[in-house]
């Protein structure tokens, strides 16, 4: 028995894997949740759009299964992980229900939101899961002023649903220039103007002090330097960490995230991590790192399903991520330096639909593209051709 703890994008992607690869043996996917595998993207973009009636739809709505698909698994959902062991037998996962024993374990429990001192008050939201989108969607439609605290690409969504809802937005972000180490500085400052001309007010290089609240209701926050923003609903957006407290006394090595080798393999015999809360041997740099985003889940979750399979690990693909801003698909394969001068080769800036890039303009260092999905793919191709090739 195979036994996957976090039943998601990536403990769902080592499972289909692992049938695909012609593994036939029972496997098990324990997850918090209740639901069934979803889509996390939509619930910072359409999702929060949500119909009077139905403010956020039933998980079927953006469901990762295919039809049938969930027929093939043991599923035991609404369950907590609560630790690990090692046993001459194998790995053995607690739970709040029991003990699982398996051959091999996946550890796939994501990472949670960060969270502010004093942001249990009413009115104040963080989105990770489906429950929360539910929560936020419902406040949304009754709120005039929206406050997002931070500016990543998670904050940046929620400002871009709720001005196009009509609300009036404020982003405060305490770094001087968001998006620079994603973006580079330049096309960082494109994206704040973005913002700015849909008409949110980005308030950069300012510290949150705390939240004003009256009878548990939040009503403005605070800054540091003395200003006060009125909000109706304030949405924390500052990041989300491993979610490894569960495996907390477990022997297994912890630092940022459950700590892998290049093939996802962890510190315990016969226990891998894959997905947003492994921290893993980057194959190019060879430094460790954490890619929170869709496509790294999925790539780290097939790596894991390969080697569980005793399959060649596959080559890996150059770190990709997209966000959705103002009605603008932005792409992004490699890393952009935040001091790099990127040359745009097709499309221009001052449009908002543009091709940039770093290095030489047909197999690039890095690219970011907005709204130009068919020049960005041809690139990506090309990055991945040559990551490929450094593996081997
Ligand atoms: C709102 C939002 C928007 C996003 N938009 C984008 C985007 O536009 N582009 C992009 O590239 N990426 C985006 N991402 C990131 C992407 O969704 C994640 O990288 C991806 O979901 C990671 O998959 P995962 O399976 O590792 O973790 P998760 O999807 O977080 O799943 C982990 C699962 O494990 C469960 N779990 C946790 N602890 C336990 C436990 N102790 N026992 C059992 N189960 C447990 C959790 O409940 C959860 O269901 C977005 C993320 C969010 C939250």
């Amino acid at each position: 028995m195979i036994g996957i703890v976090g039943a998601s994008l990536a403990g769902l992607t080592v499972a289909r894997t692992l049938r695909s690869l012609g593994v036939t043996e029972p496997i098990t996917l324990v997850g918090a949740e209740p639901w069934l595998p979803y889509d996390r993207p939509p619930l910072s973009k359409e999702m929060l759009t949500g119909t009077d009636a139905s403010p956020a739809p039933d998980p079927g709505w953006s469901t990762l299964l295919t039809p049938g698909e969930a027929d093939g698994f043991d599923w035991r959902l609404g369950v907590c992980a609560t630790g690990l062991s090692s046993t001459p037998q194998g790995p053995v996962v607690h739970t709040e229900t029991g003990d699982l024993a398996a051959r091999a374990v996946v550890l796939a429990t994501g990472a949670r939101a960060r969270r502010l001192p004093g942001d249990d008050l009413s009115g104040v939201h963080s989105l990770r899961t489906l429950d929360d989108a539910r929560r936020l969607a419902q406040d949304l439609r009754g709120a005039q002023d929206v406050v997002v605290v931070g500016a990543g690409f998670i904050g940046a969504e929620i400002a871009s649903t709720a001005a196009a809802m009509g609300r009036r937005v404020t982003i405060v972000e305490r770094a001087p220039d968001p998006g620079a180490a994603v973006l580079g500085s330049r096309l960082a400052s494109w994206a704040l103007d973005l913002h700015r001309r849909a008409g949110v007010d980005v308030l950069v290089d300012v510290d949150l002090d705390g939240f004003h609240s009256v009878d548990g209701r939040v009503r403005a926050v605070r800054l540091a330097d003395g200003r006060a923003i009125t909000a109706d609903v304030v949405v924390v957006g500052v990041g989300a960490a491993a979610e490894t407290a569960w495996a907390h006394g477990s022997p297994i090595d912890v630092d940022g995230g459950f700590v892998t080798d290049a093939s996802g393999a962890t510190s315990m015999p016969a226990v891998w991590a894959a997905g947003d809360c492994a921290r893993t041997v980057d194959p190019v740099t060879g430094t460790a790192a954490t890619h929170q985003h869709w496509s790294a889940a999925i790539e780290s979750a097939r790596t894991v399903a390969h080697a569980i399979a005793g399959h060649p690990v596959p080559a890996p693909r150059t770190p990709y991520v997209w966000s959705e801003q103002h009605g603008r698909r932005i792409q992004i394969c490699g890393a952009m330096p935040r001091d790099a001068d990127p040359t745009v080769v097709e499309g221009s800036i001052d449009d908002d639909a543009f091709v940039a890039v770093v290095g030489d303009p047909d197999s690039p260092d890095a690219v970011v593209a907005v709204d130009m999905p068919r020049p960005f793919t041809r690139l990506r191709k090309t990055m991945d051709r040559r990551s490929s090739a450094v593996r081997v």
